[in-house]
């Protein structure tokens, strides 16, 4: 059950709210986020929710009863959209494209990356500073010094960073030069991260853990909204099967049934997801027609030189061609 309080509530009658859900036999969290104050309710006993809804400074209540609760569309219908600022944003209306390399490697490649993207008018990059990477001896990424040259450049251009946080401790000498955290699949769970990532207010794009179900992902997405953020994207990245022809199975049922449980941002990582550079364009376009409200993929100015998942990057002369193919398809989607 969620209840929505009113803003400024004073605290004796917030008490009184509280006081009124315990003695149904409801464990009550607070919940407070940059956008409300909320109570979660949870219970099994049946009672009349008027007695709740009734009460002074109470706003609105809602009777939700899945495993996850504020991430869910039984109580928002309205979508989600995330500003991150200067005209760009995130949700339903729009389709977000998200490009840029793995890994981030040299001041070089980011400003040749952020050319290809202001050339397609893409307003956001992706590129890992912190790579978790299946082999120790692997490259592991640019660290901090990275991001701080990737953010350099990137707000010089009016562009938007997403990278990935690995670890609670990296938030805080992140959160001033990043605009999006990206919780990468193998961090999906990682529910230290998610509580702390929920404190930082910061957009976050939650990727599907790699043999993560559906279920899981909103109730680690209900960790963030939880803990104090609203501003999540879901990503379907690809899950693990049996199959050896390509890297994860790009699960696109996954985007209408993320679509009807919840009011946040699905946006799907077709790279990951095929893992072979020349099926990422049929792949997004195919997220394009199931509903995606974005797509974000690995593009490199030579992705046969690219220090991680070259074999999935596409080169500049591809990556314009999908823009402007996910473009037309978006633009056919929304005449349906
Ligand atoms: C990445 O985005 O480069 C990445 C490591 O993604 P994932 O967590 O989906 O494997
Ligand atoms: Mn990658």
């Amino acid at each position: 059950m969620i209840i929505i309080l009113q803003q400024g509530l004073p605290a004796a009658q917030k008490a009184n709210v509280l006081e009124q859900v315990n003695n149904i036999g409801y464990k009550v969290n607070e919940v407070e986020t940059q956008a409300g104050d909320y109570l979660v309710a949870i219970g099994k006993k049946e009672f009349d929710i008027r007695t709740i809804g009734q009460l002074p400074g109470v706003a609105d209540i809602f009777m939700v009863t899945d495993e996850y609760q504020l991430i869910s569309r039984k109580w928002r219908v309205e979508p989600t959209r995330i500003d991150l600022g200067d005209g760009v944003v995130v949700g339903e209306g729009q389709f977000s494209i998200m490009a840029g390399p793995c890994s981030i490697e040299s001041e070089q490649q980011i400003e040749q990356v952020v050319e290809h993207l202001k050339a397609n008018n893409v307003k956001i990059m992706r590129g890992g500073v912190f790579k978790p990477r299946s082999s120790p001896y692997a490259f592991r990424g640019m660290g901090l010094d990275g991001l701080k040259m990737f953010h350099r450049i990137c707000s010089e251009n009016g562009i938007k960073i997403i990278t990935e946080v690995m670890q609670v401790s990296q938030i805080e000498e992140m959160i001033d030069y990043v605009d999006v955290f990206q919780v990468g699949a193998r961090n999906s769970q990682n529910f230290n991260l998610l509580d702390a990532l929920g404190a930082s207010q910061k957009p976050v794009l939650l990727k599907r853990g790699i043999s993560g179900t559906i279920e899981e992902l909103l109730q680690a997405a209900e960790y963030i909204f939880s803990n104090g953020n609203e501003n999540i994207m879901l990503c379907e990245r690809g899950i693990r099967s049996y199959e050896k022809a390509y890297r994860n199975v790009l699960d696109l049922n996954a985007v209408p049934v993320l679509k009807e449980k919840t009011h946040l941002p699905v946006i799907v990582d077709p790279s990951h997801g095929i893992g072979i550079r020349d099926y990422v364009e049929p792949m997004s376009l195919a997220a394009v027609m199931a509903g995606a409200d974005g797509v974000i993929y690995e593009a490199h100015p030579r992705p046969e030189e690219a220090y991680s998942d070259g074999q999935q990057t596409v080169n500049f002369h591809a990556s314009e061609r999908l823009i402007s193919r996910m473009r037309q398809a978006y633009a056919l989607r929304e005449s349906f």
